[in-house]
């Protein structure tokens, strides 16, 4: 379960990370090069994986998404020092995302941030193929109503950012800066 994600380390290896991620996945092989290198640089692509975890169908579509040879490396050398940093940032990226647990946000604080978003001049519909077939059906339901929609500011699709206590929305309240437009304190940039 998650604790194959919390037990990688600094000094680990890039095929243990690999491994690892592809038990928490439910697979019986370690995840592609390309597709581990982005879960750790690309939140969202994180965040979707985990969404779709036991779901070989859907992670299919993940893994093979041509994006993803966005983050191939070109030499042995590069391939070495970027394993080593990416590790290390692997190791810091899955310790946050244990801590939360990979829960989900209490149904109050889920309809607060579903409100904001659809009040939201951000909200849009998905244009990215992956990002369609990540979505699913709209519904009355809270948490569901903006199930076909993703954030025009960073991209997220908005039925799983929502739901991720980690997560957090890019744009400033519009009253208060201190906050962002979910109510929540705003992250601090630069
Ligand atoms: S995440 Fe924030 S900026 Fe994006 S649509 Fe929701 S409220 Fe708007």
């Amino acid at each position: 379960m998650i604790q194959e994600l919390l037990q990688i380390k600094p000094t680990d290896s890039f095929q243990d990370m690999r491994d690892r991620m592809g038990a928490f996945l439910g697979m019986n092989t370690p995840i592609p090069e390309n597709a581990m290198r982005r879960a750790v640089q690309d939140q969202d692509y994180a965040n979707n994986l985990i969404t779709c975890r036991n779901a070989p169908g859907f992670l299919e579509v993940l893994l093979t998404d041509p994006e993803n040879e966005q983050y191939a490396l070109n030499t042995v050398q590069d391939n070495e020092i970027s394993n080593v940093e990416l590790i290390q940032k692997a190791a810091g990226a899955f310790m946050r995302w244990g801590k939360a647990g990979f829960s989900v946000v209490d149904d109050t604080t889920l309809e607060i941030r579903e409100n904001a978003c659809m009040g939201c001049e951000n909200l849009s519909k998905p244009e990215k193929k992956l990002q369609k077939l990540v979505t699913s059906k709209p519904s009355e339901q809270i948490g569901k109503r903006i199930s076909d929609c993703v954030c025009k500011l960073c991209g997220c699709s908005l039925s799983k950012k929502i739901r991720i206590p980690t997560e957090s929305c890019p744009a400033r309240h519009p009253e208060n800066s201190n906050l962002n437009r979910w109510g929540e304190p705003a992250l601090k940039t630069g």
